[in-house]
């Protein structure tokens, strides 16, 4: 790494750890999250939803189913029926009877003798075999279970789809006499399921033996399982299952469902209840999402306020190292570094160097009369008020112990800036520890024009110092001017 890069080094290694850990972190919180909501639905909701349906399902059709075989087995209908269907009226105030009962819509009976179909309403028609409306009694007369479940029209109640259940009836020496049973409107219990639904959040429905889905919230027509999106595979499976729940899944839409189902033997029916997982993990995924941006801003924050103080700390640090710390002059080391961009700048102004070499008289006597604390202060404040004579462009540097080079650019040989340094330093009373005191300075000033050496200017100007105190202090003195080496002495 270079550049700015290699002085956040250290933060942007820290920042990647820590970001690497709220990744890692919220990865294992949403892992686990997801696991114990999957556990959730699979373990608990699923089956408890079917437990609910179950013993809901056997109050909206396991009673009628035994409505259906206690009248099957009833000994006045199965005399009745024996004894030639006399007045009919009396079967048909029976029917009646059981109407209303346990949703029950449409009791009836067929006797397999005469063919005649009763309902509430006395005769409704003779079956035929030929008709196929009435081919279902033809059907169930025939099989070998003791009753069948069928959707069908009822033509005794304005043609509603209707759930029949058909009751064979027996005589004593298993000979058929007809079938008996009673009708549930598949409205109703579509609206159940609907309720249940919207109760338990998750979608349950039944299909047959045959694999077509019987019973739904929506009451649409049976249809086939297996031609449902994303459920055809799963149709055997569901087929061959037993009354033990079984856990099954899916993918629709992009979305994954889980389901349990769960044969009812009473019915021949599967019963099925899923749930949408995807939406299930929403939550998650939305407080995932939260705290993910919460975990970042504060990373966020605290890189900021780390590369702040770090900023904060390395500007302290250079200053330290480039300034005086009792003038806040810069140092001999800070004024090598920033030397040549100077020069380049003077250049580009057409400017001249004019090098200032500065040295405050007697000082040594200052700090003899009134001790090292005043003397520093006496340097402090001498730096000061240098300062305030000089421009942004100037550089002051505290070149030893009570002397400074101020580095100026001017046009010619011009010694007013140097004047004006003497002289507002010879001003200034200043205040040691209650006594005024005036201090002077002396001034060597000389014109720098490289390709002289910074060397050779700095010995022209202590020259020129040299003299100025030699000629009696507080004054500026010019220097010689610059005689390159190799060229010839007029
Ligand atoms: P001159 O007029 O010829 O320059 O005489 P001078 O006394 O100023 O010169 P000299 O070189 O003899 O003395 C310089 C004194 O400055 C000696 C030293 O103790 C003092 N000095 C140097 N650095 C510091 C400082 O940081 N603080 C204080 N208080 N005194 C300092
Ligand atoms: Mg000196
Ligand atoms: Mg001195």
């Amino acid at each position: 790494m270079s550049g700015p890069f290699s002085r956040y080094r250290l933060a942007i290694i820290v920042a990647l750890l820590l970001l690497a850990g709220i990744v890692v972190n919220a990865g294992l919180y949403y892992q686990q999250g997801s696991q114990d909501i999957r556990h959730g639905i699979v373990e608990q909701g699923l089956p408890l939803t079917g437990d609910t349906i179950f013993s809901e399902i056997d109050k909206s059709i396991l009673r009628p189913l035994s409505v259906a075989s206690l009248m099957a087995n009833d000994t006045f209908l199965l005399d009745w029926l024996k004894e030639g269907e006399r007045a009919p009226d009396r079967v048909a105030r029976y029917l009646a009877a059981i109407n209303g009962r346990y949703g029950i819509t449409g009791s009836f009976l067929v006797s397999e003798s005469t063919h005649r179909y009763y309902y509430a309403g006395g005769v409704l028609k003779t079956v035929s075999p030929a008709d196929r409306e009435d081919r279902w009694y033809f059907h169930s007369r025939q099989t070998k279970q003791a009753y069948d479940i069928a959707l069908d029209e009822d033509m005794t109640n304005g043609g509603k789809t209707t759930l029949f259940i058909n009751h064979r009836m027996l005589d004593g020496k298993g000979k058929l006499l007809g079938v008996i049973g009673v009708g549930l409107p598949q409205m109703e219990l579509s609206a159940q399921l609907a309720a249940h639904e919207q109760r338990f959040q998750r979608r349950i429905y039944f299909i047959d033996q045959n694999g077509r889905i019987v019973l739904d919230s929506s009451g649409a027509a049976p249809r086939k399982l297996a031609e449902q999106p994303g459920l055809g595979d799963l149709a055997s499976a569901i087929l061959a299952g037993g009354a033990e729940p079984q856990k099954l899944e899916y993918s629709r839409d992009g979305n994954r469902y889980l389901l349990t189902s769960r044969l009812l033997p009473e019915l021949g029916w599967h019963l099925l209840v899923e749930q949408n997982e995807t939406r299930a993990l929403q939550p998650l995924h939305a407080a995932l999402q939260i705290n993910l941006a919460i975990n970042t801003a504060i990373l966020l924050l605290v890189l900021i306020a780390v590369v702040a103080t770090l900023q904060h700390h390395q500007q302290r640090m250079r200053q330290m190292a480039t300034t005086d710390p009792l003038t806040g002059c810069l140092n001999r080391l800070a004024f090598m570094e920033l030397l040549p961009g100077w020069l380049r700048a003077c250049q580009r102004a057409s400017a001249e160097p004019q090098l200032l070499m500065i040295d405050i008289d007697h000082f040594k006597q200052v700090n003899d009369k009134h001790g090292h604390q005043v003397g520093d202060q006496v340097l402090r404040e001498i730096a000061e008020l240098l300062r305030t004579q000089l421009r942004g462009g100037d550089l002051l540097i505290r070149w030893g112990g009570e002397e400074f080079v101020a580095l100026v650019t001017s046009h010619g040989e011009d010694d007013a800036l140097a004047e004006r340094l003497r002289n507002i330093v010879a001003r200034h009373v200043m205040n040691a520890s209650g006594q005024a005191l005036t201090i002077t300075i002396s001034i060597g000033l000389c014109q720098w024009l490289p390709p002289e050496t910074l060397e050779a200017a700095v010995a022209r100007a202590d020259l020129a110092l040299y003299a100025a105190k030699q000629g009696g202090r507080n004054r500026v003195s010019h220097a010689q001017p610059y005689q390159p080496i190799d060229e010839p002495v007029a």
